[in-house]
Protein backbone atom coordinates (compact mmCIF):
# COMPACT_ATOMS: atom_id res chain seq x y z
CA UNK A 1 0.00 0.00 0.00
CA UNK A 2 2.95 2.64 0.67
CA UNK A 3 3.57 2.17 -3.09
CA UNK A 4 0.38 3.91 -4.30
CA UNK A 5 1.59 6.66 -0.74
CA UNK A 6 4.24 7.15 -3.02
CA UNK A 7 2.17 7.74 -5.78
CA UNK A 8 0.03 10.51 -5.04
CA UNK A 9 -0.06 13.56 -6.67
CA UNK A 10 1.51 16.05 -8.35
CA UNK A 11 1.30 13.82 -11.26
CA UNK A 12 4.19 13.44 -13.62
CA UNK A 13 4.80 12.26 -17.16
CA UNK A 14 6.47 9.23 -16.08
CA UNK A 15 3.57 8.28 -14.08
CA UNK A 16 1.22 8.55 -17.20
CA UNK A 17 3.96 6.39 -18.98
CA UNK A 18 3.75 4.01 -16.62
CA UNK A 19 -0.31 4.11 -16.53
CA UNK A 20 -0.38 3.39 -20.33
CA UNK A 21 1.79 0.66 -20.19
CA UNK A 22 0.80 -2.52 -18.61
CA UNK A 23 2.87 -3.64 -15.75
CA UNK A 24 5.24 -6.36 -16.66
CA UNK A 25 4.45 -9.46 -15.32
CA UNK A 26 7.54 -10.76 -12.43
CA UNK A 27 6.60 -13.98 -11.64
CA UNK A 28 7.88 -16.57 -13.79
CA UNK A 29 4.66 -17.91 -14.84
CA UNK A 30 3.59 -17.66 -18.71
CA UNK A 31 -0.08 -17.70 -19.82
CA UNK A 32 0.88 -19.28 -23.20
CA UNK A 33 -0.61 -22.54 -22.46
CA UNK A 34 -3.54 -20.60 -21.41
CA UNK A 35 -6.47 -20.07 -24.48
CA UNK A 36 -7.15 -16.76 -25.02
CA UNK A 37 -10.37 -16.18 -23.45
CA UNK A 38 -10.90 -12.50 -21.63
CA UNK A 39 -8.21 -9.95 -21.31
CA UNK A 40 -6.27 -9.18 -18.22
CA UNK A 41 -4.03 -7.51 -16.87
CA UNK A 42 -0.38 -8.68 -16.29
CA UNK A 43 -0.76 -8.78 -12.23
CA UNK A 44 -1.05 -12.51 -10.10
CA UNK A 45 -3.50 -12.05 -7.45
CA UNK A 46 -2.53 -14.54 -4.61
CA UNK A 47 -4.62 -13.53 -1.86
CA UNK A 48 -8.01 -11.78 -0.15
CA UNK A 49 -9.89 -10.55 2.82
CA UNK A 50 -12.86 -9.09 2.71
CA UNK A 51 -12.60 -5.95 0.24
CA UNK A 52 -8.89 -6.04 -0.16
CA UNK A 53 -6.51 -8.09 -2.69
CA UNK A 54 -2.71 -8.75 -3.18
CA UNK A 55 -0.92 -9.19 -5.69
CA UNK A 56 2.26 -11.73 -6.16
CA UNK A 57 4.53 -8.65 -4.94
CA UNK A 58 2.12 -7.78 -2.18
CA UNK A 59 0.66 -4.82 -3.79
CA UNK A 60 -2.90 -4.36 -2.03
CA UNK A 61 -5.73 -3.66 -4.46
CA UNK A 62 -9.54 -2.46 -3.27
CA UNK A 63 -12.07 -4.66 -5.09
CA UNK A 64 -14.73 -3.28 -5.98
CA UNK A 65 -15.52 -5.76 -8.60
CA UNK A 66 -15.46 -8.97 -6.74
CA UNK A 67 -15.35 -11.71 -9.63
CA UNK A 68 -18.36 -9.82 -11.46
CA UNK A 69 -20.44 -9.61 -7.94
CA UNK A 70 -19.41 -13.53 -7.63
CA UNK A 71 -17.89 -12.35 -4.13
CA UNK A 72 -20.85 -11.69 -2.19
CA UNK A 73 -19.05 -11.34 1.08
CA UNK A 74 -16.16 -10.13 -0.04
CA UNK A 75 -13.20 -12.65 -0.45
CA UNK A 76 -11.80 -16.00 1.50
CA UNK A 77 -15.44 -14.77 4.16
CA UNK A 78 -14.69 -17.15 7.52
CA UNK A 79 -18.37 -18.08 7.46
CA UNK A 80 -17.33 -19.39 3.81
CA UNK A 81 -14.01 -20.96 4.15
CA UNK A 82 -15.34 -22.84 7.13
CA UNK A 83 -18.81 -24.64 5.84
CA UNK A 84 -16.62 -25.63 2.33
CA UNK A 85 -13.88 -26.74 5.05
CA UNK A 86 -16.34 -29.07 7.07
CA UNK A 87 -18.18 -30.21 4.12
CA UNK A 88 -14.63 -30.89 2.25
CA UNK A 89 -13.80 -32.96 5.63
CA UNK A 90 -17.32 -35.00 5.50
CA UNK A 91 -17.79 -35.61 2.07
CA UNK A 92 -16.75 -33.71 -0.99
CA UNK A 93 -19.12 -34.77 -3.48
CA UNK A 94 -21.55 -38.11 -3.32
CA UNK A 95 -22.94 -37.99 -6.81
CA UNK A 96 -25.31 -36.52 -8.13
CA UNK A 97 -27.50 -39.80 -8.26
CA UNK A 98 -28.10 -40.14 -4.16
CA UNK A 99 -29.35 -37.47 -2.03
CA UNK A 100 -27.17 -35.24 0.73
CA UNK A 101 -28.35 -33.07 3.06
CA UNK A 102 -26.83 -29.53 1.51
CA UNK A 103 -28.97 -29.94 -1.89
CA UNK A 104 -32.03 -30.44 0.31
CA UNK A 105 -31.26 -27.99 2.40
CA UNK A 106 -30.55 -25.17 0.09
CA UNK A 107 -33.61 -26.10 -2.18
CA UNK A 108 -35.78 -26.23 0.99
CA UNK A 109 -34.38 -22.68 2.31
CA UNK A 110 -34.27 -21.33 -1.35
CA UNK A 111 -37.50 -21.74 -1.51
CA UNK A 112 -39.01 -20.47 2.12
CA UNK A 113 -37.04 -17.14 1.62
CA UNK A 114 -37.99 -16.61 -2.05
CA UNK A 115 -41.53 -17.76 -2.12
CA UNK A 116 -40.68 -20.63 -4.60
CA UNK A 117 -42.21 -24.05 -4.62
CA UNK A 118 -39.16 -25.70 -6.52
CA UNK A 119 -35.79 -25.23 -7.16
CA UNK A 120 -33.01 -27.33 -8.89
CA UNK A 121 -28.88 -25.98 -8.42
CA UNK A 122 -26.58 -26.09 -11.10
CA UNK A 123 -22.94 -24.69 -11.27
CA UNK A 124 -23.51 -21.10 -13.61
CA UNK A 125 -25.97 -18.83 -14.28
CA UNK A 126 -25.68 -19.52 -17.82
CA UNK A 127 -27.03 -23.08 -17.12
CA UNK A 128 -29.32 -21.57 -15.01
CA UNK A 129 -31.07 -19.47 -17.75
CA UNK A 130 -30.48 -22.70 -20.32
CA UNK A 131 -32.38 -24.40 -17.68
CA UNK A 132 -35.01 -21.39 -17.55
CA UNK A 133 -35.50 -22.02 -21.23
CA UNK A 134 -35.77 -25.44 -21.27
CA UNK A 135 -38.60 -25.53 -18.23
CA UNK A 136 -40.54 -22.54 -20.40
CA UNK A 137 -40.70 -24.93 -23.14
CA UNK A 138 -42.05 -27.60 -21.60
CA UNK A 139 -44.62 -25.72 -20.15
CA UNK A 140 -45.12 -24.26 -23.69
CA UNK A 141 -45.89 -28.30 -24.45
CA UNK A 142 -47.92 -29.30 -22.33
CA UNK A 143 -50.02 -25.84 -21.80
CA UNK A 144 -49.77 -23.80 -24.83
CA UNK A 145 -49.87 -26.07 -28.12
CA UNK A 146 -46.28 -26.68 -28.24
CA UNK A 147 -45.50 -22.60 -28.18
CA UNK A 148 -41.67 -22.20 -28.08
CA UNK A 149 -40.43 -18.57 -28.35
CA UNK A 150 -39.14 -16.90 -25.75
CA UNK A 151 -38.85 -12.45 -25.93
CA UNK A 152 -36.03 -11.02 -23.96
CA UNK A 153 -34.63 -7.50 -24.63
CA UNK A 154 -32.48 -6.02 -26.32
CA UNK A 155 -29.15 -5.56 -24.67
CA UNK A 156 -30.30 -8.09 -22.79
CA UNK A 157 -27.02 -10.53 -21.30
CA UNK A 158 -27.99 -13.97 -19.92
CA UNK A 159 -24.95 -16.04 -20.23
CA UNK A 160 -22.47 -17.93 -22.97
CA UNK A 161 -23.81 -20.90 -23.71
CA UNK A 162 -25.80 -21.39 -26.64
CA UNK A 163 -29.27 -20.87 -25.49
CA UNK A 164 -28.35 -18.12 -23.19
CA UNK A 165 -26.30 -16.74 -26.20
CA UNK A 166 -29.09 -16.72 -28.41
CA UNK A 167 -31.66 -15.02 -25.38
CA UNK A 168 -28.86 -12.15 -25.27
CA UNK A 169 -28.47 -9.67 -27.47
CA UNK A 170 -25.45 -10.36 -29.43
CA UNK A 171 -23.96 -6.61 -30.40
CA UNK A 172 -20.89 -6.72 -27.55
CA UNK A 173 -19.90 -10.55 -28.76
CA UNK A 174 -17.10 -11.00 -30.28
CA UNK A 175 -18.46 -14.30 -31.98
CA UNK A 176 -21.77 -15.52 -31.53
CA UNK A 177 -20.70 -18.90 -33.43
CA UNK A 178 -23.60 -19.04 -35.84
CA UNK A 179 -26.37 -20.22 -36.43
CA UNK A 180 -27.23 -19.58 -33.05
CA UNK A 181 -30.67 -21.21 -31.64
CA UNK A 182 -33.87 -20.14 -33.00
CA UNK A 183 -36.63 -19.25 -30.82
CA UNK A 184 -35.71 -15.98 -29.82
CA UNK A 185 -36.70 -12.61 -30.49
CA UNK A 186 -35.27 -8.89 -29.04
CA UNK A 187 -37.46 -5.90 -28.11
CA UNK A 188 -36.38 -2.43 -26.90
CA UNK A 189 -36.30 -2.30 -23.03
CA UNK A 190 -38.73 -0.35 -20.76
CA UNK A 191 -40.96 -0.41 -23.73
CA UNK A 192 -44.09 -2.02 -23.08
CA UNK A 193 -46.04 -1.63 -26.41
CA UNK A 194 -43.06 -3.09 -28.03
CA UNK A 195 -43.12 -6.04 -25.98
CA UNK A 196 -47.03 -6.56 -26.29
CA UNK A 197 -46.72 -6.34 -30.00
CA UNK A 198 -43.99 -9.12 -29.91
CA UNK A 199 -46.24 -11.58 -28.54
CA UNK A 200 -47.83 -13.99 -30.63
CA UNK A 201 -49.44 -17.59 -30.44
CA UNK A 202 -46.02 -19.62 -30.52
CA UNK A 203 -44.84 -17.12 -27.42
CA UNK A 204 -44.57 -19.00 -24.37
CA UNK A 205 -42.53 -16.39 -21.96
CA UNK A 206 -40.63 -13.25 -21.60
CA UNK A 207 -36.93 -13.51 -20.34
CA UNK A 208 -35.60 -10.20 -18.07
CA UNK A 209 -33.17 -9.15 -16.22
CA UNK A 210 -34.57 -6.28 -13.68
CA UNK A 211 -31.64 -4.36 -14.10
CA UNK A 212 -30.02 -5.28 -17.28
CA UNK A 213 -25.93 -5.82 -15.68
CA UNK A 214 -23.75 -6.03 -19.23
CA UNK A 215 -25.56 -3.01 -20.86
CA UNK A 216 -24.48 -1.15 -18.38
CA UNK A 217 -26.33 -1.23 -15.50
CA UNK A 218 -29.94 -0.18 -16.64
CA UNK A 219 -32.76 -0.77 -13.94
CA UNK A 220 -36.27 -1.38 -15.31
CA UNK A 221 -38.68 0.87 -14.66
CA UNK A 222 -41.23 0.21 -11.97
CA UNK A 223 -43.99 1.03 -14.67
CA UNK A 224 -42.62 -1.65 -17.48
CA UNK A 225 -41.87 -4.57 -15.40
CA UNK A 226 -44.99 -3.85 -13.33
CA UNK A 227 -46.80 -3.74 -17.05
CA UNK A 228 -44.94 -7.01 -17.76
CA UNK A 229 -45.77 -8.78 -14.80
CA UNK A 230 -49.76 -8.16 -15.65
CA UNK A 231 -48.82 -8.71 -19.28
CA UNK A 232 -47.84 -12.07 -18.59
CA UNK A 233 -51.11 -13.17 -16.59
CA UNK A 234 -53.54 -11.76 -18.83
CA UNK A 235 -51.94 -13.31 -21.70
CA UNK A 236 -51.09 -16.67 -19.93
CA UNK A 237 -47.35 -16.78 -20.48
CA UNK A 238 -44.43 -16.99 -18.41
CA UNK A 239 -42.70 -14.14 -16.96
CA UNK A 240 -38.90 -15.08 -16.11
CA UNK A 241 -36.26 -12.91 -14.30
CA UNK A 242 -32.85 -13.16 -14.18
CA UNK A 243 -31.53 -12.55 -11.35
CA UNK A 244 -28.21 -13.90 -11.72
CA UNK A 245 -26.62 -10.68 -10.76
CA UNK A 246 -29.69 -8.60 -9.07
CA UNK A 247 -30.44 -11.89 -6.53
CA UNK A 248 -29.21 -12.50 -2.93
CA UNK A 249 -29.52 -9.26 -2.09
CA UNK A 250 -27.28 -7.15 -4.47
CA UNK A 251 -30.43 -5.03 -4.56
CA UNK A 252 -30.58 -4.75 -0.99
CA UNK A 253 -33.73 -7.06 -0.75
CA UNK A 254 -33.10 -10.74 -1.30
CA UNK A 255 -34.68 -10.52 -5.00
CA UNK A 256 -34.51 -7.81 -7.09
CA UNK A 257 -38.23 -8.69 -7.88
CA UNK A 258 -39.29 -7.86 -4.26
CA UNK A 259 -38.59 -3.80 -4.66
CA UNK A 260 -40.05 -4.45 -7.89
CA UNK A 261 -43.33 -5.51 -6.09
CA UNK A 262 -43.57 -8.39 -9.15
CA UNK A 263 -43.00 -12.09 -8.79
CA UNK A 264 -41.82 -14.33 -11.89
CA UNK A 265 -42.66 -17.74 -12.38
CA UNK A 266 -39.21 -19.00 -13.02
CA UNK A 267 -36.31 -17.14 -11.90
CA UNK A 268 -32.49 -17.62 -12.46
CA UNK A 269 -30.11 -17.25 -10.01
CA UNK A 270 -26.27 -17.35 -9.81
CA UNK A 271 -22.61 -15.67 -9.05
CA UNK A 272 -23.56 -13.63 -5.83
CA UNK A 273 -25.39 -17.37 -4.31
CA UNK A 274 -22.02 -19.28 -4.15
CA UNK A 275 -20.03 -16.42 -2.75
CA UNK A 276 -17.28 -17.00 -5.05
CA UNK A 277 -17.59 -20.98 -5.99
CA UNK A 278 -19.69 -21.62 -8.84
CA UNK A 279 -23.09 -22.36 -7.69
CA UNK A 280 -26.45 -20.88 -9.46
CA UNK A 281 -29.94 -22.04 -8.91
CA UNK A 282 -33.25 -22.38 -10.89
CA UNK A 283 -36.13 -21.52 -8.94
CA UNK A 284 -40.00 -21.74 -10.43
CA UNK A 285 -43.42 -21.29 -8.71
CA UNK A 286 -46.97 -22.57 -9.28
CA UNK A 287 -48.10 -23.60 -13.19
CA UNK A 288 -43.86 -23.51 -13.89
CA UNK A 289 -43.43 -26.59 -11.52
CA UNK A 290 -43.63 -28.80 -14.72
CA UNK A 291 -40.11 -30.30 -14.96
CA UNK A 292 -40.27 -34.59 -14.48
CA UNK A 293 -38.09 -37.24 -13.73
CA UNK A 294 -35.27 -37.32 -16.16
CA UNK A 295 -35.32 -34.42 -18.57
CA UNK A 296 -32.68 -32.36 -15.67
CA UNK A 297 -29.14 -33.53 -15.15
CA UNK A 298 -25.30 -32.48 -14.73
CA UNK A 299 -22.65 -34.06 -13.31
CA UNK A 300 -21.98 -31.30 -10.54
CA UNK A 301 -25.52 -30.12 -10.18
CA UNK A 302 -26.20 -29.71 -6.41
CA UNK A 303 -22.71 -30.52 -5.73
CA UNK A 304 -21.98 -30.94 -2.04
CA UNK A 305 -19.43 -28.74 -1.63
CA UNK A 306 -20.81 -25.74 -3.48
CA UNK A 307 -24.25 -26.31 -1.78
CA UNK A 308 -22.52 -26.13 1.33
CA UNK A 309 -20.91 -22.61 0.67
CA UNK A 310 -24.30 -21.52 -0.80
CA UNK A 311 -25.88 -22.27 2.56
CA UNK A 312 -23.51 -20.13 4.67
CA UNK A 313 -23.93 -17.01 1.60
CA UNK A 314 -28.00 -17.27 2.52
CA UNK A 315 -27.96 -17.71 6.07
CA UNK A 316 -25.62 -14.77 6.44
CA UNK A 317 -27.35 -12.78 3.63
CA UNK A 318 -30.72 -13.36 5.89
CA UNK A 319 -29.39 -12.84 9.13
CA UNK A 320 -30.68 -9.61 10.79
CA UNK A 321 -29.30 -6.59 9.40
CA UNK A 322 -27.92 -7.51 6.58
CA UNK A 323 -30.13 -6.42 3.97
CA UNK A 324 -29.93 -2.68 5.75
CA UNK A 325 -26.15 -2.90 6.24
CA UNK A 326 -26.63 -3.55 1.91
CA UNK A 327 -28.88 -0.84 1.82
CA UNK A 328 -27.19 1.74 3.99
CA UNK A 329 -23.76 1.15 2.39
CA UNK A 330 -25.61 1.37 -1.19
CA UNK A 331 -26.75 5.06 0.13
CA UNK A 332 -23.67 5.97 0.93
CA UNK A 333 -21.40 4.59 -2.43
CA UNK A 334 -24.72 5.98 -4.05
CA UNK A 335 -23.67 10.05 -2.57
CA UNK A 336 -20.00 9.13 -2.87
CA UNK A 337 -20.09 8.47 -6.50
CA UNK A 338 -22.71 11.29 -7.41
CA UNK A 339 -20.22 13.85 -5.54
CA UNK A 340 -17.80 12.47 -7.40
CA UNK A 341 -18.96 12.67 -10.71
CA UNK A 342 -20.12 15.97 -10.21
CA UNK A 343 -17.04 17.14 -9.56
CA UNK A 344 -15.41 15.71 -12.65
CA UNK A 345 -17.78 16.18 -14.83
CA UNK A 346 -19.20 12.86 -15.29
CA UNK A 347 -22.92 11.61 -16.15
CA UNK A 348 -25.62 9.76 -14.48
CA UNK A 349 -25.95 7.50 -12.00
CA UNK A 350 -28.31 3.94 -12.15
CA UNK A 351 -28.43 0.98 -10.35
CA UNK A 352 -29.88 0.01 -6.86
CA UNK A 353 -28.44 -1.76 -3.24
CA UNK A 354 -24.63 -2.37 -4.01
CA UNK A 355 -24.97 -2.51 -8.04
CA UNK A 356 -24.55 0.69 -9.46
CA UNK A 357 -23.29 1.95 -12.87
CA UNK A 358 -21.76 5.18 -13.71
CA UNK A 359 -21.72 6.72 -16.99
CA UNK A 360 -18.66 8.74 -18.09
CA UNK A 361 -18.64 11.99 -20.30
CA UNK A 362 -17.41 10.73 -22.95
CA UNK A 363 -15.66 6.45 -23.93
CA UNK A 364 -12.50 6.39 -21.56
CA UNK A 365 -14.23 3.96 -19.82
CA UNK A 366 -11.21 1.42 -20.01
CA UNK A 367 -8.87 3.85 -19.52
CA UNK A 368 -9.87 4.72 -16.05
CA UNK A 369 -10.15 0.90 -14.90
CA UNK A 370 -6.51 0.58 -16.41
CA UNK A 371 -5.47 4.19 -14.28
CA UNK A 372 -7.30 2.43 -11.49
CA UNK A 373 -5.91 -0.71 -11.15
CA UNK A 374 -2.74 1.46 -10.89
CA UNK A 375 -3.91 3.34 -7.94
CA UNK A 376 -4.66 -0.14 -6.38
CA UNK A 377 -8.62 -0.44 -7.08
CA UNK A 378 -10.20 -2.93 -9.09
CA UNK A 379 -13.04 -2.15 -11.00
CA UNK A 380 -15.20 -3.13 -14.40
CA UNK A 381 -16.37 -1.43 -17.74
CA UNK A 382 -19.59 -3.15 -18.97
CA UNK A 383 -19.42 -0.34 -21.92
CA UNK A 384 -17.15 1.73 -23.02
CA UNK A 385 -18.46 4.68 -21.17
CA UNK A 386 -19.71 3.21 -17.98
CA UNK A 387 -18.14 2.44 -14.86
CA UNK A 388 -20.19 -0.65 -13.28
CA UNK A 389 -19.22 -1.10 -8.98
CA UNK A 390 -20.50 -4.48 -7.66
CA UNK A 391 -18.23 -4.42 -3.84
CA UNK A 392 -18.75 -7.14 -1.58
CA UNK A 393 -21.87 -6.53 -0.11
CA UNK A 394 -19.93 -5.99 3.96
CA UNK A 395 -18.75 -3.41 2.19
CA UNK A 396 -17.17 -1.01 4.98
CA UNK A 397 -17.80 3.37 5.43
CA UNK A 398 -14.06 3.12 5.11
CA UNK A 399 -13.63 0.78 2.08
CA UNK A 400 -16.40 3.11 -0.13
CA UNK A 401 -14.00 6.28 1.00
CA UNK A 402 -11.02 4.84 0.38
CA UNK A 403 -12.42 3.70 -3.23
CA UNK A 404 -13.56 6.94 -3.92
CA UNK A 405 -10.21 8.78 -3.12
CA UNK A 406 -8.68 6.40 -5.83
CA UNK A 407 -11.04 7.02 -8.33
CA UNK A 408 -10.61 10.71 -8.12
CA UNK A 409 -6.74 10.01 -8.53
CA UNK A 410 -8.31 7.55 -11.69
CA UNK A 411 -9.89 10.27 -13.02
CA UNK A 412 -7.14 12.89 -12.57
CA UNK A 413 -4.67 10.59 -14.10
CA UNK A 414 -7.07 9.70 -17.19
CA UNK A 415 -7.91 13.68 -17.89
CA UNK A 416 -4.14 14.52 -17.67
CA UNK A 417 -3.48 12.06 -20.59
CA UNK A 418 -6.46 13.27 -22.10
CA UNK A 419 -5.12 17.05 -22.17
CA UNK A 420 -1.24 15.85 -23.00
CA UNK A 421 -2.75 14.01 -25.94
CA UNK A 422 -4.94 17.23 -27.00
CA UNK A 423 -1.74 19.45 -26.33
CA UNK A 424 0.35 16.99 -28.92
CA UNK A 425 2.70 15.81 -26.07
CA UNK A 426 3.57 12.64 -26.67
CA UNK A 427 3.05 10.39 -22.99
C1 LIG B 1 -23.26 -13.23 -15.38
C2 LIG B 1 -24.65 -13.37 -15.84
C3 LIG B 1 -25.10 -14.54 -16.47
C4 LIG B 1 -24.18 -15.68 -16.81
O1 LIG B 1 -23.64 -16.27 -15.67
P1 LIG B 1 -22.34 -17.21 -15.80
O2 LIG B 1 -22.15 -17.74 -14.43
O3 LIG B 1 -21.23 -16.31 -16.26
O4 LIG B 1 -22.63 -18.26 -16.79
C5 LIG B 1 -26.43 -14.62 -16.81
N1 LIG B 1 -27.28 -13.62 -16.56
C6 LIG B 1 -26.88 -12.47 -15.96
C7 LIG B 1 -27.88 -11.39 -15.68
C8 LIG B 1 -25.56 -12.30 -15.58
O5 LIG B 1 -25.16 -11.17 -15.00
Amino acid sequence: MSLFKLRRNPLSLDDLTVDLCPPSRRDDLSSECLMPSVERPQHIFVRGQGSWLWDSEDRAYLDFNQGGAANSLGHSPSVLVKAIAAQAQALINPGNRLHHRGQLNLAERLCQSTGSDQAYLLNSGSEACEAAIKLARKWGQLHRGGAYRIITASHARHGRSFAAMSASDGVNLENRFDPLLPGFSHVPFNDLPALHAAVDARTVAIMLEPIQGEAGVIPATEHYLKGVERLCRELGILLILDEVQTGIGRCATLLAEQFYGVRADIITLGKGLGGGVPLAALLARGKACCFELGELGGTHHGNALMTAAGIAVLDTVLENGFLEHVRDSGHYLREGLARLAHRYGQGELRGQGLLWGLTLADDSADAVVKSALYEGLLLNAPQADCLRFTPALTVSKANIDEMLLRLARAFSRVRTAQLHCRNGVAV
